[in-house]
């Protein structure tokens, strides 16, 4: 290669400034904590195909197979016959379709609330959501093992951030206490954790936020098309419409599609129209994601089993890994961790069932705590018993020979 007067492009020329991004790889993978990134080929079935190897995926958020479902297939098809493939500006500008204000209108009505305001991701609408509403001088209470995009708002707010230990309810009741009168407090919790797949203690820190007047904030992810009335979520599944300000939902993850959105009163939404910087400032959806996700909404309203479907496969795949003998830890969701400790023997322990065919992701630090490594486990509604059956015979045999169970 040359460049515009035959010079030729070269790296010799200068030390490289970013050889230190090297030095850290090679401390990740002094410690197997370095990761290359599986391939999948072709759809992100529930029987599924990684880097040439056929897996049970055991590792999707796909939760309810709508990714690959006909009617949102055939929805976005017809949006961008209609549409075409890109919005061309962000929302505030020229960005606001039909569908996406159709899609909001649904998502109200979905979840008994005034308003609906859709983000890019799931990772936008809690980043920007907490970072607009917050302010130097509030202060924000939140469970240690909140998602990463809440915590990134949060020191993005610049708020003061008091952070209480697991679901302890008592320990934010105690921070509220502690707060002299004055600040702006906001209480939040994930509906369902990430890693370990446990509840979020909603309805006591409800109480505990109204007591002290505080905002309370709830972000759903994995709960949206889970857990709820049609998967309405963990405040309709713990009954406390109306006492959670603020709901962050994902459209990523059991809804099929992409995208996050921020539930509550028209106040609240009108606010982040125009204080909520991924909002304001990056392109919205194509035409496509909004009507998949519409049709995604319909499916939920109208084909109930596919979320009874996993419900019944969470419950046999939790109940065989328990008979194995494995520690399945305190989950209450389709998210089921495998703890074995070590990270170095979850990796093993994964690497081992991929080449089996069974796609269980191995998680480790800074993810999970040092001692905590884990095997992350999900059923999808599609899968087959045979399917499962085959995933927990592999599981016991690989456990069995990395000595994780006797
Ligand atoms: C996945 C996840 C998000 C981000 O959602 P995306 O739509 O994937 O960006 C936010 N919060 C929690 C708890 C999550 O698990």
């Amino acid at each position: 290669m040359t460049g515009r007067r035959g010079v030729p492009y070269t790296r010799d020329m200068r030390p490289d400034p970013l050889s230190y991004l090297g030095d850290e790889l090679s401390a990740l993978k002094a410690q197997g904590l370095y990761r290359s990134l599986r391939v999948l080929e072709g759809e992100p079935l529930a029987h599924a195909t990684f880097d040439h190897q056929s897996v049970v995926n055991l590792s999707s958020n796909n939760y309810l197979g709508l990714a690959t479902h006909p009617r949102l297939r055939a929805a976005a098809i017809a949006a961008i016959e209609r549409y075409g493939v890109g919005s061309g500006a962000v929302r505030t500008i020229a960005g606001t379709m039909e569908l996406h204000m159709e899609l909001e209108r649904r998502l109200a009505a979905f979840k008994h609330v005034e308003a609906v305001v859709v983000f890019q991701s799931g990772f936008t609408a809690n980043a920007g959501t907490v970072s607009s509403v917050l302010g130097k001088d509030d202060v924000i209470i939140s469970d240690a093992l909140n998602h990463a995009s809440i915590i990134d708002g949060a020191r993005l707010s610049r708020a003061t951030i008091k952070v209480f230990p697991h679901k302890d309810v008592d320990a934010a009741r105690q921070i509220l206490r502690d707060i002299p009168p004055g600040p702006r407090k906001l209480v939040i919790t994930d509906g369902v954790f990430s890693m370990d797949g446990d509840l979020g203690p909603v309805s006591e820190l409800c109480a505990v936020a109204e007591e002290y007047g505080a905002i309370m904030m709830v972000d759903d992810a994995h709960a949206s098309g889970v857990f709820g009335r049609n998967g309405s979520g963990t405040v309709d599944h713990f009954q406390c419409h109306g006492r959670v300000d603020i709901q962050v939902g994902t459209l990523s993850k059991a809804i099929g599609v992409l995208g996050g959105y921020v539930a509550g009163s028209r106040t609240l939404i009108d606010f982040l129209y125009h204080r909520a910087r991924p909002f304001l400032f990056s392109t919205s959806h194509p035409p496509a994601v909004a009507a998949a996700c519409i049709a995604a909404l319909d499916i939920l309203e109208t084909e109930p089993e596919w979320i009874e479907r996993l419900w019944s496969n969470t419950q046999f795949l939790k109940e065989g890994l328990r008979q194995l003998g494995f520690n399945t830890g305190h989950s209450e969701s389709p998210i089921t961790p495998v703890i074995v400790g070590e990270a170095s023997r979850a990796m093993a322990m994964s690497d081992r069932l991929f080449a089996r065919g069974v796609f269980a992701q191995g998680i480790g630090f800074p993810t999970v705590a040092r001692d905590q490594a884990r095997l992350r486990v999900m059923p999808m509604a599609t899968h087959t018993r045979e399917d499962l059956q085959y995933a927990l015979d592999m599981f016991g045999v690989v456990g069995r020979d990395l000595g994780v169970i006797g």
